[in-house]
């Protein structure tokens, strides 16, 4: 089991939508999200085929796996890890890029594992496992590939998305039904990969979230100092002190800015901003 990280929420309940942790993010991360958008994790296809591949192994260890044994456990387990693993990714992209790439690679590496569980499943039962190209395997991928050139919002419900593969997952040979879900394990992997080359390319593109934090700070002291930020402060004409910036309270200069001495009340020096 790879490591969870240590910040996972205790359940994907408590977003209804893609949009509604928009909504509730920190004052901070909506600064963060100026900077690098995210969000909507549903609209993922990754996501999409993990929460199949989710679904599918509760239902095939249910089914299919003694109640007893360990191995039923950690498959349910790796298969949540790969699917919650994908949406804090997708949710992490707001603040920083590496720590999306950790997550989606945690993703990976559940998956990776629940692969093994099926392969073992099948080998240990002596079942047959599908070539890649066997009848049965392409026609798998063909659904795949006909999802994938559809509308996409079309199957973020993912009781549609099931019914599309009802006739495999819920087959009642445990070899169909576990060939069905190494196909789209397969699948997920190849989205997976897809997702982490690009997030490479951006981050080499445009660098880190720090870098571009960065930027974005010296870029408005730049602007600042373009509209005419005052100098560095000057010494006391009295006694030589660094002075302050300070603001008249009375008088007929009320409320504009001058520097006093920072001996003051000792020192009255003063000196008009712009002297
Ligand atoms: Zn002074």
């Amino acid at each position: 089991m790879p490591e969870q990280p240590s910040n996972q929420p205790p359940a994907d309940r408590s977003d209804r939508s893609s949009g509604s942790d928009r909504s509730s993010r920190s004052t901070s991360g909506d600064r963060h999200r100026r900077l690098r958008p995210s969000g909507g994790y549903r609209q993922l296809r990754s996501f999409q085929v993990a929460t199949l591949v989710y679904d599918g192994t509760v239902d095939f260890c249910e089914r299919f796996v003694d109640r007893a044994s360990r191995t039923r456990d950690q498959m349910v387990q790796a298969a949540r890890s790969g699917r919650q693993n994908i949406a804090e990714g997708s949710r992490a992209a707001a603040t920083t890029s590496q720590t999306e790439l950790r997550l989606v690679n945690v993703a990976r590496a559940s998956l990776d594992e629940l692969l093994l569980d099926y392969e073992d499943f099948l080998r240990q039962r002596k079942l047959r496992a599908w070539a890649k190209n066997d009848r049965e395997a392409l026609e798998v991928r063909a659904m795949g590939r006909a999802l994938d050139q559809s509308d996409l919002s079309d199957h973020s419900d993912p009781a549609v998305h099931w019914k599309l593969y009802s006739r495999w997952l819920e087959h009642p040979s445990p070899e169909i039904v576990a060939n069905t879900l190494i196909c789209l394990i397969h699948q997920t992997n190849y989205l997976l990969d897809q997702q982490v080359s690009a997030l490479e390319r951006d981050f080499v593109q445009d660098g880190g979230y720090s870098e571009q934090l960065a930027a974005a700070r010296i870029e408005h002291r730049r602007k600042q100092n373009e509209a005419g930020q005052p100098a560095p402060a000057p010494h006391c004409p009295l006694c030589k002190k660094p002075m302050a910036l300070r603001t008249a309270r009375k008088g007929k200069q009320a409320g504009s800015q001058f520097w006093g001495c920072s001996g003051f009340p000792e020192c009255k020096g003063t000196r008009p901003l712009d002297g």
